[in-house]
């Protein structure tokens, strides 16, 4: 039979498939000799076999049973036993921590006996009562799904039945009466009484957390952070250890280190006479752990080593969640914590520093998608700020938008169109979906530590927390700052994640430090550079050591050229030909494409020559020394020629007019002959080169020309020649014949030597398919996964996105869509299957990849994996790929 249940002392940090990672850090935290009040673990195998067949696997429950009594023996108590009662608390703790699972049920044990036993044990009826209708609350809660807004209500009336101010003035009698108020709030809302045996509360909370693995929110969250679907999570049974039994207990939260901007020292939040979950809601106003030092000497020193205890174990910023219990410390939890883009590379780099990890795990330690966000713009320094309010900086970044109050008016506005800033007093997990759909997130309560502060820093973005001064008023919709001024929902606002600032209006927002460093503007050893500069600096210089892949960029004018070479880029992988034809040279496209008979289309392309000459000259010259890829046209004609319907228009008017608009028919008649129902398949790429005489060769002679004038000039010019949309290798051979010899005259006419690589494009499955033959015919391929996923998957590339990508994203028929990350099962085995048939044909065949994906972090590690040799994105994406290409290779 499977073991479904480990005691702590059972698993290890390793285990968190099995475990979840609260289970597995727990376990390792009590074999660390770490105070952790005991449990166990019922396995994520457990979770899984329950979500196929609906019901728990055989022989859980008895594994279950044999470890609540070896946990009952240990504590010297039973579960809910009358006179001293061993209450629990059930957890969820998948692989990754999903802030949209049920989290947490407390208490578990107690009823209207073992209450008076808790009561007795504690020496504190108050507490007891108080204990019991958080059971009831969190169960009906979470377990049941009652709306929480009925319990809170409650207490709210009760507060001003009584005249309280705040929870700590109710009384035992408040608390017992409350009990009485939510028992009925259950019956009501569940139409079943609150279960008053131990063992069902245990058990029913247990299935609650499995079941929670398929909440809508869970499923959201798992999409957006492509996490599998079918991991299932794990469930936590602790012992309870009280932080609420007076002013000598409390709880809270902390981290190794700031995880908003990575600086060296503990931080974190305390709260005395409280419960966990009272921290992380922010319900109450927490304590900077530095506080506790002067509460409880002991415990705080004690807490203090064990934070050291922890780093030095895990190498790593850890976060904690903790309790004191009358004077006793225990811990509840930790894990390697979250942390800002900008914290996690300072991180890595003081870890190097300090002799933890090794400069290669450095790499491990950020990603792409952080080092994307340091490169996001911030708020011009030098620009007026008019302030609202300040609250905490929880997660940085500059954000403006229009004040949104609630979830759904964050996502209604966001889908609009409409920039927001989701203002709250605190978030829960309801509102994950209008903080996804916002530019930041502002709240006016809660530490760095709540929920808003934890979910904004994991999704990169911008919050400001805890802005206690601001009064948020959501059932309003509006905010009023302390000078009585007045926001209203829809009104323009910024927030500074840096500072914390809150901002009437706009702010004008400036390029971030770490892109002035790539660009070159900001020296990383000068005066004006700070440690997140020197940290991004040291991290890339690792990176580009271990990779192994070569990045190039797509660009296709000489500023772009340039600007991608000072980011790192080791060449372009992709210059579009097709702007090239846009905007003055229209006309000598025009008539080029209008040109009757050979003359006149020789004239054209004649005059278009040594236009193209130029353009190449100034990339070639901005990229010396390294390979350009140049690829001959690949749109439709009909792109270069007025719209269908309003030529048509302008015909039919001006005849109606008398006129007689001569011009404007031919050009009629033209865009009528080349009007395709599908140009995405039709006459585009080398299929225009074989149907328009001259046109691939002249684009080839302009290559040739540049190259040569670079030579002259003491350049050192490498072109490489691209055909797009290849699909089969008798089209390429033809082009390829024609190209050579265009190559071989200009390098005649102008007496230098001339040879340079003549390749294709990968992007039609059949190209794929019959990689080998290709092969025969190129010297490189460049994996044009653009327009090989809108054919392998039939989607239009430039529709569909907009259309109906959103339904399939929520109905999770992909995490991705397949456009940004590429789907390694379909088109990526069209990839490897062809690297590897083009590799056995010739090999030595240079391989890259040029669509959108090469600057996508998952999507470069799968080209390392199938052996590309390099990958090519925009500009802007090198840094990303080249960090991406080290991680791939450690
Ligand atoms: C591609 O198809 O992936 C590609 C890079 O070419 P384009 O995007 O220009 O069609
Ligand atoms: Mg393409």
């Amino acid at each position: 039979m499977l073991t479904y249940v480990y005691e702590f002392s059972e698993g290890n940090k390793d285990l968190k498939d099995l475990l979840g990672g609260k289970g597995a850090n727990l376990a390792e935290m009590t074999n660390l000799g770490l105070p952790v009040p005991p449990g166990f673990t019922i396995t994520t195998e457990a979770c899984r076999a329950y979500l196929e067949s609906g019901g728990m696997p055989e022989g859980m429950a008895e594994q279950v049973s044999e470890k609540l009594t070896a946990l009952e023996a240990a504590m010297g108590k039973r579960l809910g036993q009358p006179d001293d009662p061993l209450l629990v608390s059930v957890r969820s703790g998948a692989r990754f921590s999903m802030p949209g699972m049920m989290e947490t049920v407390l208490n578990i044990g107690l009823n209207d006996e073992s209450v008076a036993g808790l009561a007795a044990q504690s020496g504190d009826e108050r507490f007891a009562w108080d204990s019991y209708r958080r059971l009831i609350q969190m169960f009906g809660k979470t377990v049941l799904g009652i709306d929480g807004d009925l319990f809170e209500d409650a207490i709210e009336e009760r507060k001003r039945a009584t005249g309280a101010d705040g929870d700590l003035d109710l009384g035992a009698e408040d608390f017992r009466a409350l009990v009485d108020v939510f028992k009925d709030i259950v019956l009501q809302a569940s139409g079943r009484p609150f279960p008053t045996d131990p063992r069902e509360q245990m058990d029913l909370a247990v299935r609650a957390v499995f079941d929670s693995w398929n909440a809508p929110r869970a499923v959201l969250y798992r999409r957006r952070e492509r996490i599998p679907a079918d991991l299932g999570t794990a469930v936590n049974v602790c012992a309870m250890v009280f932080g609420n039994l007076g002013m000598d207990s409390g709880t809270g939260v902390a981290f190794t280190r700031d995880p908003a901007t990575g600086r060296q020292g503990v931080y974190g939040d305390y709260l005395q006479n409280a419960q966990g979950e009272d921290v992380v809601a922010g319900i109450r106003n927490t304590v900077p752990l530095a506080d506790l030092e002067r509460i409880d000497k002991a415990s705080h020193d004690e807490l203090m080593g064990i934070m050291r205890t922890l780093e030095e174990h895990y190498r790593d910023l850890c976060d904690i969640e903790f309790t004191i219990e009358r004077g006793k410390l225990w811990m509840l939890q930790t894990r390697v914590g979250k942390r800002t883009a900008a914290a996690a590379f300072r991180i890595a780099d003081q870890l190097v520093e300090q002799g933890m990890i090794t400069a290669d795990e450095a790499i491990t330690r950020v990603d792409g998608d952080q080092l994307a966000q340091l490169m996001f713009p911030r708020f011009d320094e030098t620009a007026p700020r008019d302030v609202l309010g300040r609250g905490m900086n929880a997660s940085p970044g500059a954000a403006v938008g229009r004040a949104v109050f609630d979830s759904a008016a964050a996502v209604k506005r966001a889908r609009a169109g409409e920039r927001v800033v989701l203002c709250r007093r605190e978030t829960n997990p309801d509102d994950l979906e209008g903080m996804l759909a916002s530019e930041g997130i502002l709240t006016s309560r809660g530490g760095k530590t709540s929920h808003a502060a934890v979910v904004a820093r994991g999704m990169g973005t911008t919050c400001v927390c805890g802005a206690e001064e601001l009064d948020i008023d959501v059932k309003n919709r509006r905010m009023t700052a302390p000078d009585g001024r007045v926001v209203e929902e829809g009104d323009l606002i910024s927030i500074d994640g840096g500072t914390g600032e809150v901002l009437l209006g706009e702010v004008p927002v400036v390029d971030s430090p770490v892109v002035r460093y790539f660009d070159g503007t900001l020296d990383p050893d000068g005066e004006e550079a700070d440690d997140l500069v020197r940290a991004v600096h040291r991290v890339m210089g690792r990176a580009d050591a271990d990779r192994r892949l070569g990045v190039r960029a797509n660009a296709d004018t000489p500023e772009d050229a340039a600007r991608a070479r000072r980011m790192g880029a080791q060449g372009i992988g992709l210059c579009r030909t097709e702007h090239m034809f846009l905007g003055e040279r229209r006309p000598l496209v025009e008539r080029l494409i209008l040109a009757g008979d050979g003359a006149e289309r020789d004239e054209a392309l004649e005059g278009l020559l040594p236009l193209q000459r130029t353009d190449f000259t100034g990339i070639l010259e901005a990229m010396d020394g390294l390979p350009v890829t140049i690829r001959l046209l690949d749109p439709p004609l009909h792109e270069f020629l007025p719209d269908l319907t309003e030529l048509s228009v302008r015909v039919a008017l001006a005849e109606e007019r008398g006129e007689n608009p001569e011009n404007d028919r031919v050009l009629l008649r033209a865009v009528q002959r080349l009007h395709e129902q599908n140009p995405m398949m039709g006459l585009r790429g080398v299929r225009l080169g074989l149907v328009v005489p001259g046109l691939f060769t002249m684009q080839v002679r302009a290559i040739a020309q540049a190259a040569a004038e670079r030579l002259r000039a003491g350049g050192d010019p490498r072109p490489e020649v691209m055909i797009p949309l290849v699909g089969t290798v008798q089209e390429l051979e033809i082009i390829r014949e024609e190209a050579v010899r265009a190559v071989r005259e200009v390098a005649e006419e102008y007496g230098v030597e001339l040879e340079f690589p003549v390749g294709t494009m990968i992007e039609l499955p059949r190209a794929a398919l019959t990689a080998g033959q290709i092969a025969e015919s190129a010297e490189f391929f460049s994996f044009g996964t653009n327009d090989l996923t809108q054919t392998v998957w039939g989607f239009s590339r430039d529709d569909v996105e907009a259309s109906f990508f959103s339904q399939y994203l929520e109905k999770g028929v992909f995490g991705a869509s397949p456009f940004e990350t590429i789907d390694v099962d379909g088109v990526g085995r069209l990839v490897r299957a062809a690297a590897e048939e083009g590799r056995a044909a010739r090999p030595d065949l240079k391989l890259g990849v040029c669509g959108e994906h090469g600057g996508d972090p998952a999507s470069v590690h799968f080209f390392d994996r199938v052996g590309l040799d390099y990958v090519s994105c925009s500009p802007f994406r090198v840094p990303v790929a080249r960090l991406e290409a080290g991680r791939a290779a450690v």
